[in-house]
Formats: structure tokens, sequence, C-alpha cells
């Protein structure tokens, strides 16, 4: 592995999730078409959206204390954004393009980033009301939400309340027109009663009808494993589980409402339940994925690489974050973790999708910010040329999906327009 991140764009995106940056006063993001450092109820994201050398998105922490004695700053010179190392250049690096559409309003008035917002570049939509670990009612007297999370934080700040399904669609429709979504990521906490599918059932098949985009679901595991059936039946493209936490002890000490509620093991059946669903995919199927989404940084590094040997096992795939110590989070004095821990973690999460030959980095235009992707930690590898027979074939598999998935997707953009137009105007004219 390349140990310098000068060099090593993985490494360097790797190292900003667990240092952060500076910014430097030169620096006007805003002003000079970057995307505003939103708290969004995406829950780990806070920082600010770049774009790494070989095109490597990220969201980088920069409002954190730590990130305030970073090593990294970012600097703006001549015109060009450049992120410095100890005061030498590190690497040139571009804003993330702020969406012409999220000042535009839905047609009930409401700001269309208010309603989803650009993780990278898939869109993020978190419809429903806040998680009820946040908050006290008759039954449930103490909040129990997870320790790391913001998502009750940001009630009534840079993300709306519930929204609805026309204003979803809407902001749907305009980010697949002008900015190229591909992917949209549906989010929801719990409620009680396991109401969060049948609550995303209409938004998804809306979505999935206007726009034939990708569609994830992300909520906690339903207790009718068939409801997974359903979605899949309705065109979901991918369920993720995030049990963050694969030490029985952590979890129940970070995710007190997961563990009395739902507990690991009901995560994890889920996780296995949906990887059996791909196994039964045919090729003429819509692309269906399990994942287990993790946290590195709060437990030991080998737990995470246990959490990500388990997974791939399964024949589901590991999503893993960095842990970031939020402001006005229960964890928020608490240290990231470093870089030397982390890069094992990433390396073993390559080496477990390429040993499991699971289809990473398939779909088209799908760069993630909030999380260094399983195919971003082949940076991290000893030797590069271990896996390149299996990614000699995934390239190709990649080749015929996006070939499909474009194609399809250009004949439904030109049949909709004029449907769109009329129906949706705030999505489409402005
Ligand atoms: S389940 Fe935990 S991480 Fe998810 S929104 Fe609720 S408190 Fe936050």
């Amino acid at each position: 592995m390349i140990d310098d991140p000068a060099r090593n764009p993985g490494l360097l995106k790797l190292d900003l999730y667990c240092k952060g940056m500076q910014l430097d006063e030169s620096c006007f993001v805003e002003d000079d078409g970057g995307r505003p450092i939103m708290r969004t109820r995406a829950g780990l994201g806070s920082g600010l959206e770049l774009i790494l050398p070989d095109g490597l998105w990220t969201n980088v922490p920069v409002t954190e204390p730590f990130a305030k004695r970073s090593p990294y700053t970012l600097k703006k010179n001549r015109g060009a954004y450049e992120i410095y190392l100890d005061g030498k250049l590190a690497a040139r690096v571009g804003l993330s393009p702020q969406p012409v559409w999220y000042d535009w309003k839905t047609s009930q008035g409401r700001a269309m980033r208010r309603v989803g917002t650009l993780q990278g570049t898939y869109l993020g939509i978190y419809p429903a009301r806040v998680c009820e670990y946040w908050l006290e009612y008759p039954g449930h007297p103490h909040k129990d939400n997870c320790k790391f999370c913001s998502v009750g934080l940001n009630l009534g700040k840079d993300d709306g309340d519930e929204k609805t399904v026309q204003e979803v669609v809407e902001v749907a429709i305009a980010a697949w027109r002008e900015s190229g979504v591909t992917y949209v990521d549906f989010n929801t906490g719990h409620y009680d009663g396991d109401t969060f599918i049948d609550i995303l059932e209409p938004y998804i098949r809306r979505v999935k009808e206007e726009t034939g985009v990708l569609i994830g679901v992300q909520t906690p595991p339903h207790p009718d494993l068939a409801r997974y059936d359903r979605l899949k039946e309705m065109g979901v493209n991918r369920v993720s589980f995030c049990f963050e936490i694969f030490d029985r002890k952590r979890f129940e000490e970070i995710c007190p409402g997961k563990h009395r509620q739902y507990g690991l093991n009901t995560y994890l059946n889920a996780v296995e339940y949906c990887a059996r669903l791909a196994q039964k995919n045919t090729i003429m199927d819509e692309p269906w994925v399990s994942n287990g989404e993790i946290i590195a940084g709060l437990e030991d590094p080998q737990s995470s690489i246990d959490a990500i040997e388990w997974i791939t096992e399964q024949g589901a795939i590991p999503t893993v974050c960095v842990f970031r110590p939020l402001l006005g989070t229960d964890l928020a004095s608490a240290e990231p973790p470093r870089t030397e821990d982390m890069v094992p973690v990433f390396r073993r999460l390559y080496e477990a999708c390429m040993e499991h030959d699971l289809p990473i980095g398939l779909a088209p235009n799908i760069n993630v910010s909030l999380v260094m992707l399983p195919e971003e930690g082949r940076y991290l590898l000893d030797d590069a040329a271990k896996y390149r027979s299996k990614e000699f074939k995934l390239a190709v598999k990649k080749k015929l999906f996006r070939t499909k998935f474009l194609t399809a997707q250009k004949r439904l953009r030109d049949r909709r327009h004029n449907v769109h137009a009329e129906r949706y105007p705030t999505a489409v004219t402005h």
C-alpha cells in the first residue's frame, strides 16, 4: 500500500474521516458553487462535501472540535481548492456542486433541499417523523436513542418534518433530471407498531414508477420477513440493516433502543434472510442486495473485521462508516478512531467482498460521500494484483449492467418528459 495520503486518494479519504480538516479563511465554499454544510437527518453527515483525486467523493468533518486540530487545511489558491497536510500540498480537490434544484420549491412551497439531499451523487430521503427512540411518551418514559446519532437534534433545522408522497416524487424527479441521480435511498428510524415499511411503500412505488432509479431502504428489521419479498417484488434493489456494532456488550451500551426493541440477532437474521433472496435472483430480475451496516471506531477493530467476515459469509455486502463524534450527541466528546486502526478494517472489507464474489461497484453514477465504499478499500491493499481475475469478471458484469440500466433510463426519460412537465411542473420547469 502507498502510505502517503498525498499519493493515495483512498488513504486520504480515510485519513480525512479520522482527522477532519480545518478551513482556511480563503475558502468561500457556497459562493464558489459548493454545497452548504448541512446537519441533515442522515445522522453521520455533518461535513464538507468534496471530490478528491481519482473522483472519490467524500464528506469531511470540519465542524467538530477534533477537526480544529487537524493537520489538514483546505485553502483556495488562484481559484482552485487545495488540501494541505502539515503545510505541504497534498491534493487538488473539487467542491461537490450544489444542485440547481436545492432552492426550487415543491408544489407545497417547501425548499426541495428540505425534502431530500444529495449525499455524494445519490438522493437521500428521510420522509417520516423523527425516530421514536428520541421521544418521551406514555409507555416510553426515557429517550434511548443510539449514542452516536444526531437525528433527533435536527428537528426543525436543515431537514423538514414529514413529507408528502407528492413532494418526494417532485424532488426525486428534479434530482433525476437535473443531477442524473440513479439511486434513491429511503431511511427511517424506529416507530412503534413496526410501521416503517408501511410508511415507505407508497413513496417507493411512485418514485420507482416515475424515474425507474435504483431504490434502497434502510429501516429497522421488520418482524415479518416476508415483507422483504414484497419490497423486492416492488422493485426495491437494496435493503440495509444498521446494527452498527458486532460486539454484543458494546451494542447494548451504544444502541440501547435497538437492543431493547429488537436485539442484535433480529438484525442479523434480517441480513441473512435478505441475502438469501439475492441468491434466488435471476438475470431477468431487478438487482437486489442485502447490506449490513456497521460503524468502525465504536468497538475494537477486530470486532469490526469479525462483522465484515460474518456479513460477507451470508452473501451480504457490508457498509462500513467511520465513527464521527458529532456535536451535540451523547458521544460528542469521544475521540474519532485512528487511521492506522481503520486501514486493516477497510482492507479486509475489499478482500472479503472479492473472496465471496459480491457484486460491488456495479451501479452507474453512485458516488458515496458518507462512507468508504468496499471497492475503495482496494487502495489499501498491499498486493493490488491479488484479485486481478475476479476484478476482470466484475468489470465485465459492471459493463453489462450499466449498458442495460442506462438504456432503460434514457427510454424512460424521453417517454416521461411531457407527463412530468404536465403533472409535476415544479420539478421540471423553473
Ligand atoms: S435507530 Fe438509532 S441511529 Fe437510527 S435514527 Fe434512531 S436513534 Fe438514530
